[in-house]
């Protein structure tokens, strides 16, 4: 096992480095380094920075923007993202949407929403969970009756990151409630959220911020045609969906960053050796996902394979050091500290506590690896 980057790897990470030190504007550095809300027009504008240098969606065909890039330099460029404290590119449309229509869709919706996804012209929202139907998805009741050439939609999704921003939203609906396995019932349908009948409320969650929302759907019409897969084989597309790209749920760039700021912020704690043992502890734990992280990557290279269930790990440990960064940070904190980090502490160690829910709660993760990797 080779965990090692190679010589042509770290020019890579250099030259991804150097290019992102002098195009990422300093408002949004800036922005991101304080926590500060990022707004839509913040968001989109690095997406298409990024669109404009060919670099927003490595993992595509090259014929629709790929950048032909192989599995670890992929996973280079997304650290170095997170490092260098970017904007986060919303995974919904790029990651989420982007790859489902690449493996089922149409070659009209391909050349209809690619292109957009893309360039960031529309902003995508998922939506997966209702109420009392998120770790136990397949419970969904939000329903799509067929008349005619359009589905009418009824029902209600909950938890729907930027439901706010979104131009469309791409959602799972029952069309089918009679069969006995109620997987087979599910439907994959794209929706303009402009569409008639479609209301968008906020939740404003506990670091008081608007980020999820409600959507309801009251008659909605959708045409046949924004049916992604067969009807009634949503629940395929929904698995394709969630196993992509999980590689990158770690986020030890980010972590790496967030860190070096939490050693600089807490200098004056040094001296306390409570605090100091619970700082290394963390920087071992993160050293340790890193490498846990470039075993994975090793073995996709040798095989060409997906990863198996255990990549889940990546999601629970990377998540729980980021909640850890957040606590040292607020136990470092001087109270009489007024300054713009000091301020944003607070809100922040709130907003962490739902990396452990979403995208599969971590219990639900750790249900993954003890019944597909252990066999329990
Ligand atoms: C900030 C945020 C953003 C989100 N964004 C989106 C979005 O954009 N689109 C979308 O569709 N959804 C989104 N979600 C929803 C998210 O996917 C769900 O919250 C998550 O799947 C958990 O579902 P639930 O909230 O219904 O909790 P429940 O499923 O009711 O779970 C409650 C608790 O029980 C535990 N639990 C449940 N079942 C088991 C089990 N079998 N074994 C062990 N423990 C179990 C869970 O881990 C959790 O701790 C978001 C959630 C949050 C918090």
């Amino acid at each position: 096992m080779d965990l090692n980057y190679s010589a042509e790897e770290l020019a890579f990470r250099d030259q991804v480095r150097a290019w992102l030190e002098k195009n990422l504007p300093a408002d949004l550095r800036d922005k991101v380094a304080n926590y500060e809300h990022l707004s839509r027009e913040d968001l989109l504008r690095w997406h298409r920075i990024l669109a404009k240098q060919g670099w927003v969606a490595p993992s595509w065909p090259k014929e629709w923007g790929g950048t032909d890039w192989n599995i670890v330099q992929r996973y280079i460029f997304e650290e170095e993202l997170g490092y260098a404290g970017t904007p986060p590119l919303i995974p919904f449309g790029l990651t989420m949407c982007g790859s489902v229509l690449l493996r089922f869709g149409t070659d009209a919706q391909k050349k209809r929403f690619l292109p957009r996804i893309y360039n960031g012209d529309d902003f995508w929202c998922q939506g997966y969970s209702e109420p009392g139907s998120g770790s136990d998805l397949a419970s969904l009741k939000t329903k799509a009756v067929r008349s005619g050439d359009h589905y009418v939609v009824n029902g209600q999704k909950i938890w729907t990151t930027l439901g706010h921003y979104a131009d469309w939203i791409f959602c799972l609906v029952r069309t089918d409630p009679t069969v006995e396995k109620r997987q087979e019932g599910i439907s994959f349908l794209l929706m303009d959220m402009k569409a008639p009948g479609i209301t968008v409320r906020p939740l404003i969650l506990m670091d008081g911020a608007h980020e999820v929302n409600e959507v309801f759907f009251d008659d909605v019409e959708v045409p046949v045609e924004n049916l992604v897969h067969e009807e009634g084989k949503g629940w395929t597309v929904a698995k394709y969906l969630l196993g992509h790209e999980r590689m990158n749920t770690g986020r030890v760039g980010q972590s790496k960053r967030e860190l070096a700021k939490l050693k600089e912020f807490a200098a004056s704690r040094m001296g306390d050796p409570r605090f100091r043992d619970k700082l290394s502890r963390l920087e071992v734990e993160l050293i340790a996902l890193e490498i846990t992280n470039l075993r994975f990557l090793d073995q996709m290279r040798r095989s060409g394979q997906p990863p198996g269930a255990d990549v889940s790990m990546l999601k629970i440990k990377g998540t729980e050091i980021q909640q850890m960064l957040t606590e040292l940070m607020l136990q470092a904190a001087d109270p009489a500290d007024s300054g713009e980090i000091a301020a944003s502490l607070g809100p922040r160690y709130c907003s962490m506590r739902k990396t452990t829910i979403y995208a599969g709660s971590n219990e639900i993760q750790r249900n993954i690896i003890a019944k597909m990797t252990l066999g329990l």
